[in-house]
């Protein structure tokens, strides 16, 4: 088993801690996630969801797709979590919301046809034009 790992938003209303491998850990270039984190990626972890909960404040949720639930700080509007029907036993996280985003490098790239042509970044990892699950 694994130490627990912890994170939150920026304004401290949220926290959360789960309980997984630092693994499966891909940048995500699709535009939804662009336009909901305002970054020009957003990199992603998955954790089995019942190794993850909330230490602290509730969080928003937005319906970014259907089946698609994306959680945010309401106050300070960081993005922490995803939850999607195609693995409902699944939870993303934000690395960049981990309290340790330097020990979760990622592994590969999903929806790169959606990726920015000016952006380089982690150009030895593999990519996947969509995200195969
Ligand atoms: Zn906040
Ligand atoms: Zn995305």
């Amino acid at each position: 088993m694994s130490e627990p790992h912890t994170g939150g938003c920026h304004c401290g209303q949220l926290r959360y801690a789960f309980n997984a491998p630092l693994q499966d850990i891909a940048h995500c270039h699709c535009s939804i996630c662009r336009r909901t984190s305002g970054g020009i990626v957003t990199t992603w972890l998955t954790v089995p969801q019942a190794r993850f909960r909330w230490i602290q404040g509730a969080p928003s949720a937005y319906l970014s797709a259907p089946g698609c639930v994306r959680y945010f700080c309401g106050r300070c509007g960081c993005q922490l979590t995803l939850h999607t029907q195609l693995s409902p036993d699944s939870l993303d996280i934000t690395v960049a919301s981990l309290d340790h985003p330097e020990r979760a490098p990622a592994e590969r790239h999903i929806w790169v046809k959606s990726r920015l042509p000016w952006l380089r970044l982690d150009p030895q990892l593999p990519e996947e034009d969509e995200e195969i699950m």
